[in-house]
């Protein structure tokens, strides 16, 4: 179930953000979570949760990218403190959005996860190293539409 409010505008939610390694144990039932045909398989050992800030219920991460027929991903759960205790294959949730660019953007998280949609949150990590790095920000924030200016920081 999703709630709609509005906290406040400009303030954009934050993801979670919960940091968290993969035991090893867990890797193999990464590897044969799914059987799927794909000519490299990564599992993220290095986890962190992907789901609205202050979440109800457990850290959620992605283990592993499945490039079958169907949208599934492999993933963790945790409880604070806690290791992983198995990974699961859940549903991609059909969340879209559609950009002024003419991108489309695509939640990136399960089918039902709580929260809103990945692509309404702001990934706390990301948005520091943006502040710190001005000219990736213009890549980011320009960077379909073609200008390729170069407006580098003067020097
Ligand atoms: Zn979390
Ligand atoms: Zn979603």
């Amino acid at each position: 179930m999703h709630t709609q409010h509005e906290r406040g505008r400009g303030a954009r939610p934050l993801m979670c953000g919960a940091i968290q390694s993969l035991p090893p144990t867990l890797v193999l039932d990464a590897l044969t979570a799914a059987s799927v045909d794909d000519e490299s398989i990564d599992v993220m050992t290095d986890l962190r949760c992907e789901v609205e800030k202050d979440h109800p219920g457990l850290h959620a991460g992605v283990v592993r990218l499945l490039y079958g027929s169907r949208p599934e991903t492999v993933w963790t759960q945790w409880v604070d403190w806690r290791a992983p205790a198995g990974v699961l294959v859940l549903g991609d949730c059909p969340g879209e959005r559609r950009v002024p660019s003419g991108r489309d953007d695509w939640c990136g998280l399960f089918v039902d996860h709580p929260g809103r949609c990945s692509f309404d949150l702001v990934d706390p990590e990301h948005e520091a190293f943006m502040a710190a790095n001005p000219a990736y920000r213009r890549l980011f924030a320009g960077g379909a539409a073609g200008g390729s200016r170069p407006e580098g920081p003067s020097s």
